[in-house]
Protein backbone atom coordinates (compact mmCIF):
# COMPACT_ATOMS: atom_id res chain seq x y z
CA UNK A 1 0.00 0.00 0.00
CA UNK A 2 2.75 2.33 -0.76
CA UNK A 3 1.73 3.66 -3.48
CA UNK A 4 -0.67 6.58 -3.39
CA UNK A 5 -4.47 5.85 -2.83
CA UNK A 6 -7.62 7.76 -4.43
CA UNK A 7 -11.16 7.03 -4.01
CA UNK A 8 -13.75 6.48 -6.14
CA UNK A 9 -17.52 6.20 -5.48
CA UNK A 10 -19.66 3.95 -7.55
CA UNK A 11 -23.04 5.70 -6.45
CA UNK A 12 -25.26 3.11 -9.09
CA UNK A 13 -25.09 0.54 -10.86
CA UNK A 14 -27.54 1.44 -13.63
CA UNK A 15 -26.15 2.64 -17.16
CA UNK A 16 -28.19 3.42 -19.93
CA UNK A 17 -25.65 1.29 -22.11
CA UNK A 18 -24.46 -2.47 -21.94
CA UNK A 19 -21.59 -2.28 -23.27
CA UNK A 20 -20.34 -6.44 -23.59
CA UNK A 21 -16.63 -5.71 -21.69
CA UNK A 22 -18.56 -3.20 -18.77
CA UNK A 23 -16.40 -4.23 -16.03
CA UNK A 24 -19.01 -3.00 -13.68
CA UNK A 25 -22.05 -5.32 -14.85
CA UNK A 26 -24.38 -2.06 -15.30
CA UNK A 27 -26.90 -1.58 -17.53
CA UNK A 28 -30.62 -0.52 -17.84
CA UNK A 29 -32.06 -3.57 -15.99
CA UNK A 30 -30.40 -2.68 -12.76
CA UNK A 31 -32.21 -0.31 -11.17
CA UNK A 32 -31.73 3.50 -11.18
CA UNK A 33 -30.68 3.64 -7.38
CA UNK A 34 -27.74 6.21 -6.44
CA UNK A 35 -25.93 5.88 -3.39
CA UNK A 36 -27.26 7.47 -0.04
CA UNK A 37 -25.67 11.14 0.08
CA UNK A 38 -24.93 10.46 3.68
CA UNK A 39 -23.27 7.48 2.88
CA UNK A 40 -20.57 9.32 0.70
CA UNK A 41 -20.19 11.99 3.23
CA UNK A 42 -19.37 9.63 6.21
CA UNK A 43 -17.12 7.77 4.19
CA UNK A 44 -14.40 10.53 2.53
CA UNK A 45 -14.78 11.80 5.99
CA UNK A 46 -13.14 8.09 7.02
CA UNK A 47 -11.13 8.11 4.09
CA UNK A 48 -10.21 11.34 4.45
CA UNK A 49 -8.22 10.31 7.93
CA UNK A 50 -6.61 7.30 6.51
CA UNK A 51 -2.84 6.94 7.79
CA UNK A 52 -1.81 6.64 3.67
CA UNK A 53 -1.12 8.92 1.35
CA UNK A 54 -4.12 9.45 -0.04
CA UNK A 55 -5.42 11.09 -3.19
CA UNK A 56 -7.11 14.40 -3.91
CA UNK A 57 -8.51 13.37 -5.91
CA UNK A 58 -12.33 11.55 -5.99
CA UNK A 59 -13.94 10.15 -8.76
CA UNK A 60 -18.10 9.71 -8.95
CA UNK A 61 -18.97 6.92 -11.17
CA UNK A 62 -20.97 3.74 -11.88
CA UNK A 63 -22.71 2.54 -13.86
CA UNK A 64 -23.05 5.75 -15.41
CA UNK A 65 -22.05 8.64 -13.02
CA UNK A 66 -24.42 11.36 -14.65
CA UNK A 67 -27.70 9.28 -14.37
CA UNK A 68 -29.07 10.76 -11.69
CA UNK A 69 -29.78 13.90 -14.28
CA UNK A 70 -31.12 11.09 -16.99
CA UNK A 71 -33.75 10.71 -14.04
CA UNK A 72 -34.74 14.16 -13.80
CA UNK A 73 -32.98 14.78 -10.04
CA UNK A 74 -30.87 18.09 -10.84
CA UNK A 75 -29.90 17.70 -7.06
CA UNK A 76 -27.84 14.63 -6.64
CA UNK A 77 -24.54 15.39 -8.28
CA UNK A 78 -24.22 19.03 -7.74
CA UNK A 79 -24.80 17.68 -3.92
CA UNK A 80 -22.41 15.07 -4.06
CA UNK A 81 -19.82 17.83 -5.67
CA UNK A 82 -20.63 20.08 -2.98
CA UNK A 83 -19.99 17.28 0.11
CA UNK A 84 -16.41 16.30 -1.98
CA UNK A 85 -15.54 20.01 -2.17
CA UNK A 86 -16.14 20.37 1.47
CA UNK A 87 -13.35 17.58 1.81
CA UNK A 88 -11.30 19.58 0.14
CA UNK A 89 -11.44 17.16 -3.22
CA UNK A 90 -11.28 17.77 -6.58
CA UNK A 91 -14.02 15.95 -8.40
CA UNK A 92 -14.10 13.63 -11.36
CA UNK A 93 -17.33 12.39 -12.95
CA UNK A 94 -16.86 9.47 -15.47
CA UNK A 95 -19.53 9.23 -17.97
CA UNK A 96 -20.13 7.25 -21.41
CA UNK A 97 -20.63 11.11 -22.66
CA UNK A 98 -24.36 9.39 -24.41
CA UNK A 99 -26.00 12.68 -23.06
CA UNK A 100 -24.24 15.23 -25.26
CA UNK A 101 -25.52 13.75 -28.30
CA UNK A 102 -28.96 15.74 -26.69
CA UNK A 103 -28.93 19.46 -26.14
CA UNK A 104 -31.85 18.81 -24.28
CA UNK A 105 -29.70 17.09 -21.47
CA UNK A 106 -26.26 18.56 -22.51
CA UNK A 107 -27.20 21.83 -22.13
CA UNK A 108 -28.54 22.08 -18.82
CA UNK A 109 -26.28 19.11 -17.59
CA UNK A 110 -22.98 21.36 -18.62
CA UNK A 111 -24.59 24.37 -16.88
CA UNK A 112 -25.67 22.73 -13.75
CA UNK A 113 -22.09 21.89 -13.08
CA UNK A 114 -20.49 25.11 -14.37
CA UNK A 115 -22.53 26.58 -11.36
CA UNK A 116 -21.90 24.24 -8.81
CA UNK A 117 -18.20 24.86 -9.82
CA UNK A 118 -18.62 28.62 -9.67
CA UNK A 119 -20.96 27.90 -5.87
CA UNK A 120 -17.70 25.62 -4.44
CA UNK A 121 -15.11 27.31 -6.04
CA UNK A 122 -13.55 24.42 -7.60
CA UNK A 123 -13.19 22.58 -10.71
CA UNK A 124 -14.95 19.77 -11.71
CA UNK A 125 -13.44 16.72 -14.44
CA UNK A 126 -15.62 15.27 -17.21
CA UNK A 127 -13.76 11.67 -17.60
CA UNK A 128 -15.50 10.35 -21.11
CA UNK A 129 -14.65 7.09 -22.98
CA UNK A 130 -13.44 7.64 -26.23
CA UNK A 131 -13.17 4.15 -28.06
CA UNK A 132 -15.36 1.48 -30.51
CA UNK A 133 -17.18 0.75 -27.64
CA UNK A 134 -19.58 3.43 -26.43
CA UNK A 135 -20.73 5.22 -29.93
CA UNK A 136 -20.43 8.49 -28.53
CA UNK A 137 -18.41 10.57 -30.53
CA UNK A 138 -20.49 13.25 -31.38
CA UNK A 139 -21.40 13.55 -27.58
CA UNK A 140 -18.06 13.62 -26.88
CA UNK A 141 -17.13 16.40 -29.50
CA UNK A 142 -20.75 17.94 -28.49
CA UNK A 143 -19.79 18.19 -24.94
CA UNK A 144 -16.05 19.89 -25.62
CA UNK A 145 -17.54 22.39 -28.52
CA UNK A 146 -19.99 23.28 -25.65
CA UNK A 147 -16.95 23.92 -23.36
CA UNK A 148 -14.45 25.29 -25.56
CA UNK A 149 -16.76 28.30 -27.20
CA UNK A 150 -17.74 29.22 -23.57
CA UNK A 151 -15.72 30.93 -21.06
CA UNK A 152 -18.54 30.16 -18.31
CA UNK A 153 -17.81 26.78 -19.17
CA UNK A 154 -13.99 26.21 -19.89
CA UNK A 155 -13.04 28.23 -16.32
CA UNK A 156 -15.00 25.76 -14.51
CA UNK A 157 -15.11 22.43 -16.62
CA UNK A 158 -11.80 20.08 -17.42
CA UNK A 159 -11.83 17.27 -20.15
CA UNK A 160 -10.44 13.95 -19.49
CA UNK A 161 -10.84 11.35 -22.83
CA UNK A 162 -10.09 7.44 -21.94
CA UNK A 163 -9.69 4.55 -24.66
CA UNK A 164 -8.24 1.55 -24.57
CA UNK A 165 -5.08 0.44 -26.59
CA UNK A 166 -6.59 -0.66 -29.93
CA UNK A 167 -7.05 -0.14 -33.61
CA UNK A 168 -10.77 0.89 -32.43
CA UNK A 169 -9.54 3.64 -30.19
CA UNK A 170 -7.19 4.71 -33.21
CA UNK A 171 -10.03 5.02 -35.29
CA UNK A 172 -12.15 6.45 -32.54
CA UNK A 173 -9.80 9.12 -32.16
CA UNK A 174 -9.82 10.03 -35.71
CA UNK A 175 -13.69 10.64 -36.04
CA UNK A 176 -13.44 12.37 -32.86
CA UNK A 177 -10.79 14.89 -34.58
CA UNK A 178 -12.88 15.24 -37.83
CA UNK A 179 -15.81 15.77 -35.96
CA UNK A 180 -13.80 18.42 -33.96
CA UNK A 181 -12.58 19.96 -37.05
CA UNK A 182 -16.25 20.53 -38.79
CA UNK A 183 -16.83 22.67 -35.87
CA UNK A 184 -13.91 24.35 -36.40
CA UNK A 185 -12.14 22.95 -33.39
CA UNK A 186 -8.79 22.25 -34.38
CA UNK A 187 -7.17 19.19 -32.66
CA UNK A 188 -3.97 19.08 -33.32
CA UNK A 189 -0.64 16.71 -32.16
CA UNK A 190 1.91 18.64 -29.37
CA UNK A 191 5.07 17.81 -29.33
CA UNK A 192 4.61 15.00 -26.85
CA UNK A 193 1.68 13.79 -28.56
CA UNK A 194 -0.82 14.84 -26.87
CA UNK A 195 -4.09 16.38 -28.19
CA UNK A 196 -4.96 20.15 -27.89
CA UNK A 197 -8.61 21.44 -28.59
CA UNK A 198 -8.44 24.95 -29.67
CA UNK A 199 -10.84 27.11 -31.07
CA UNK A 200 -10.55 30.87 -33.26
CA UNK A 201 -9.62 32.59 -30.05
CA UNK A 202 -6.82 29.90 -28.71
CA UNK A 203 -9.18 28.71 -25.91
CA UNK A 204 -8.23 25.14 -25.62
CA UNK A 205 -8.36 21.96 -23.91
CA UNK A 206 -5.50 19.76 -23.00
CA UNK A 207 -6.00 15.95 -23.53
CA UNK A 208 -3.51 13.73 -22.70
CA UNK A 209 -2.46 10.90 -24.79
CA UNK A 210 -1.27 7.85 -22.47
CA UNK A 211 1.22 4.90 -23.90
CA UNK A 212 0.91 1.28 -23.14
CA UNK A 213 3.70 -0.61 -23.74
CA UNK A 214 4.95 1.99 -25.95
CA UNK A 215 1.35 1.93 -27.97
CA UNK A 216 -0.06 5.25 -27.71
CA UNK A 217 -3.21 5.17 -26.34
CA UNK A 218 -5.80 7.76 -25.68
CA UNK A 219 -4.89 10.13 -22.66
CA UNK A 220 -6.40 9.93 -19.42
CA UNK A 221 -6.29 12.60 -16.83
CA UNK A 222 -5.39 16.20 -17.51
CA UNK A 223 -6.88 18.80 -19.37
CA UNK A 224 -7.05 23.20 -19.90
CA UNK A 225 -3.85 22.72 -18.75
CA UNK A 226 -3.88 21.22 -15.61
CA UNK A 227 -1.62 18.08 -15.09
CA UNK A 228 -1.93 15.73 -12.47
CA UNK A 229 0.35 12.73 -14.30
CA UNK A 230 2.03 11.54 -11.34
CA UNK A 231 -1.47 10.35 -10.14
CA UNK A 232 -2.57 9.32 -13.22
CA UNK A 233 0.30 7.06 -14.76
CA UNK A 234 -0.18 3.49 -14.65
CA UNK A 235 1.89 2.14 -11.24
CA UNK A 236 1.26 5.34 -8.93
CA UNK A 237 -1.98 5.00 -7.45
CA UNK A 238 -4.24 2.29 -5.81
CA UNK A 239 -7.78 2.76 -6.35
CA UNK A 240 -10.55 1.95 -3.49
CA UNK A 241 -13.73 1.95 -5.32
CA UNK A 242 -16.94 1.75 -2.81
CA UNK A 243 -20.59 0.77 -4.31
CA UNK A 244 -23.23 1.07 -3.15
CA UNK A 245 -23.79 -1.92 -1.38
CA UNK A 246 -21.46 -1.42 0.25
CA UNK A 247 -18.57 -3.41 -0.95
CA UNK A 248 -15.08 -1.87 -0.88
CA UNK A 249 -13.00 -2.90 -4.49
CA UNK A 250 -9.05 -2.24 -4.24
CA UNK A 251 -7.80 -1.89 -7.95
CA UNK A 252 -11.17 -3.70 -10.01
CA UNK A 253 -9.33 -6.69 -8.16
CA UNK A 254 -9.74 -7.45 -4.61
CA UNK A 255 -13.32 -6.60 -2.68
CA UNK A 256 -14.58 -7.07 0.85
CA UNK A 257 -17.95 -6.36 2.42
CA UNK A 258 -17.23 -3.18 4.53
CA UNK A 259 -19.73 -4.16 6.79
CA UNK A 260 -19.52 -2.01 9.88
CA UNK A 261 -16.40 -2.40 9.68
CA UNK A 262 -13.49 0.79 9.98
CA UNK A 263 -12.32 1.62 6.32
CA UNK A 264 -8.70 1.59 7.19
CA UNK A 265 -9.52 -2.47 8.39
CA UNK A 266 -10.94 -3.19 5.49
CA UNK A 267 -8.08 -1.11 3.17
CA UNK A 268 -5.39 -3.38 5.13
CA UNK A 269 -7.14 -5.93 5.02
CA UNK A 270 -7.72 -5.99 0.76
CA UNK A 271 -4.00 -5.01 1.27
CA UNK A 272 -2.97 -7.93 2.23
CA UNK A 273 -4.95 -10.12 -0.06
CA UNK A 274 -3.74 -8.13 -2.96
CA UNK A 275 0.22 -8.17 -1.53
CA UNK A 276 0.11 -10.65 0.99
CA UNK A 277 1.03 -9.54 4.25
CA UNK A 278 3.32 -7.38 4.99
CA UNK A 279 6.28 -8.03 7.37
S1 LIG B 1 -20.79 2.97 -20.49
FE1 LIG B 1 -19.33 2.22 -18.95
S2 LIG B 1 -20.60 1.63 -17.20
FE2 LIG B 1 -21.97 1.82 -18.97
S3 LIG B 1 -22.14 -0.26 -19.77
FE3 LIG B 1 -20.49 0.80 -20.89
S4 LIG B 1 -18.60 0.28 -19.79
FE4 LIG B 1 -20.33 -0.20 -18.45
Amino acid sequence: MNKMLALEFKITDWCNLACPHCPENSCTKNPPAFMPLEKIEEYVDEFQELPFNTSKNVAIGGGEGMAPYLFGNEDYVPTVIGVLNKFDKNVTIKTNASWGNTYKYRNPILKSLAKCAYFNNSLITLRMPVDEFHNNISGVSNIIADIVFSDYLLAALRVEITGFDTIGSVVARARLESDLGDKEIKMIDSRNDDLVAYDERGAGIHIRTDYVSGVPRLGRAVANHLYTSDETGGGFVNKLKIDNADNAILNNTVRAKIGGRSLMDVVQGLGEKMYGRQK
